[in-house]
């Protein structure tokens, strides 16, 4: 017997029609690249987008064809997501941070048939053009002003008067919502950048799913300030659930430094804000320096890398901000697991429940996950007990854009970390498989270590890698920086260590550095600083 309810295809192109009909007046704020500031509504979102539409049609894009952007958190990046996939064909998002030589890799593998970039990447753009074969014209996301005298660009055009001269009404059209909607590209740490191609029913899926109260719970009553950039991982979904929840939007272009960010925080009265944790350390820091506090903020989910405890505390305690932590990865949309308390929890004492807090977190609806052993056997949620973590959902992957390899193991997707699950379900990540170091045949987590080197107060960043040892195969080695004007020596960090970990897990040596080496998406490279450090002699 079937269900006798309309059949209506989940499409990104949904989203905005509801966010317009519902809540139309609501205010869409953009720190545009050009150096102003921009507002509009959630109305005049959708008339562009469906403007934008109807120009791509006249330049001849195909349902299912790419179209690429190199943008920060813009509105023309908002317009951009929704008339592309809306329209049919596919949002390719490109990572600017990456190498120019990556960005026309993607460019080329993805086949792309127009890129649209902010201004400030002509540059960039000029220098990968005639590497990137596919690409029939270029859009510089600006007014006719801004244009450049002359470019190298074939075909170079101008957004404003592409989209001022094509006419705004356009029928979104109806198709099948297993059809692409939008490719990402992994930055590939090791090998070539790998293609997740999201489909519609796996965004509006993961939209709704991301939306919820145990994950970022955005509603109409918030003010969200995506410090995710809308080229990763589509800024975490943003770009849907929040146009789907009514929230006030916030884009903060390429500032991304801590005082440009409090500065926005402010003056919009930002609620919510989602990001990694280099981002948060830049912000905390500007804060803290200058004796600043937040009028508004009250809420920021952390993820992307492990937010450390140090972290997590300062935003809590003296800033009274809750800390939410996350994981996810592009393969899955990106979200998988938050971390909130269950009622059972909130009589704990507060280092208990913290502790439960700074754990990566529980599944949300539309995610499974397991954690098994070298033999592939589930292993058991004690909390305890590590082994590769392994997920899936209508919002993981399937396989790569392009490839035809299985990547699944029995259905399931895996994601290279490894991890452990408590019996209430709360999964912790204790490594990357690749950065797990194994001494004596017994693995040790880096991100224990880290955590605990960024709790003592003169430690701003701290990276644990393993390093070739004659009898144990690896040790740790602790690359540090410290806080500007703070002073620690080995000795007393390795000392800091004492009582709070397993003897044999403490590093065996310290390192001060300047700077941790970062990727494009923010997050420390691991696999540079041990080639930095092959040679190390451990003590
Ligand atoms: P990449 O870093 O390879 O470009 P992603 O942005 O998809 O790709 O990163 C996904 C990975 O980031 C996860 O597999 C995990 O290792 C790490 N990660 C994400 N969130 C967290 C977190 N909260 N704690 C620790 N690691 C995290």
């Amino acid at each position: 017997l079937m269900g006798k309810m309309m059949s209506q295809p989940l499409l990104i192109s949904s989203i905005i029609q509801f966010a317009d009909r519902h809540y139309g007046d609501n205010e869409i704020v953009s720190r545009r690249v050009e150096g102003d500031m921009h507002r509009y509504t959630y109305r005049d979102c959708h008339r562009r987008a469906r403007q934008l539409a109807n120009a791509l049609a006249g330049l001849g894009v195909q349902m299912g064809e790419r179209v690429a952007t190199l943008a920060w958190c813009g509105y023309r990046h908002l317009e951009a997501y929704y008339a592309v996939s809306g329209s049919g064909a596919v949002l390719h998002t490109m990572n600017p941070r990456l190498f120019p030589e990556q960005i026309a890799y993607i460019a080329n593998h993805a086949e792309d048939q127009y890129l649209l970039f902010d201004l400030t990447f002509l540059p960039l753009v000029e220098a990968i053009a005639p590497l990137c074969k596919s690409i029939k014209g270029y859009v510089m996301l600006c007014e006719r002003d801004r244009m450049p005298a002359q470019s190298t660009l074939p075909n170079l055009l101008c957004y404003e008067e592409l989209i001022a001269a094509a006419p705004d009404e356009y029928d979104w059209p109806l198709f099948d919502e297993n059809s692409a909607a939008s490719l990402c590209y992994t930055s590939g740490t090791t090998g070539n950048p790998k293609g997740a191609l999201y489909s519609h029913r796996s965004t509006v899926l993961h939209s709704y799913g991301s939306a919820m109260p145990n994950a970022l719970n955005v509603s109409a009553a918030d003010t969200v300030l995506t410090v995710v950039p809308m080229f990763h991982v589509n800024a975490w979904g943003l770009p849907y659930s929040l146009l789907l929840s009514g929230a006030k939007i916030v884009f903060p272009g390429a500032a991304l430094d801590g005082k440009s960010l409090y500065e926005l925080f402010e003056a919009e009265q930002v609620t919510f804000s989602a990001g990694v944790p280099t981002v948060w350390l830049g912000l905390v820091n500007y804060v803290q320096q200058n004796k600043l506090r937040f009028s508004s903020f009250k809420r920021t989910v952390i993820g992307g890398s492990a937010c450390s405890p140090a972290m997590m505390n300062t935003l809590m305690d003296d800033y009274g901000v809750q800390v939410v932590h996350a994981w996810g990865m592009t393969e899955m949309s990106p979200l998988g697991t938050a971390c909130i308390l269950q009622s059972k929890h909130l009589s704990l004492p507060l280092a208990q429940q913290r502790k439960i807090l700074q754990k990566q977190g529980h599944a949300i609806y539309g995610v499974d996950m397991k954690i098994v052993g070298d033999d592939g056997q589930e292993l058991p949620w004690d909390g305890k007990v590590f082994g590769d973590l392994l997920v899936k959902g209508p919002w993981v992957v399937a396989g790569y854009y392009k490839e035809d390899d299985n990547v699944l193991l029995d259905g399931w997707f895996p994601t290279g970390d490894v991890a452990t699950i408590d019996p209430d379900g709360y999964m912790q990540i204790t490594d990357r498989s690749k950065d797990v170091i194994k001494s004596g045949g017994e693995w040790i987590g880096t991100i224990d270590l880290e955590n605990i080197a960024m709790s003592h107060p003169a430690v701003l960043q701290a990276a644990c890698v393993g390093i070739a040892h004659p009898k144990w195969d690896e040790r740790p080695l602790l690359v540090v920086v410290k806080r500007p004007g703070a002073e620690v020596s080995k000795e007393e960090l390795l000392a800091f260590f004492e009582g709070k970990i397993a003897k044999w897990w403490t590093p065996d040596d310290v390192v001060f550095v300047d700077a941790l080496p970062l990727g494009g998406t923010g997050k420390i490279l691991k696999n540079k600083i041990r080639a930095q450090f092959k040679d190390y002699q451990l003590p």
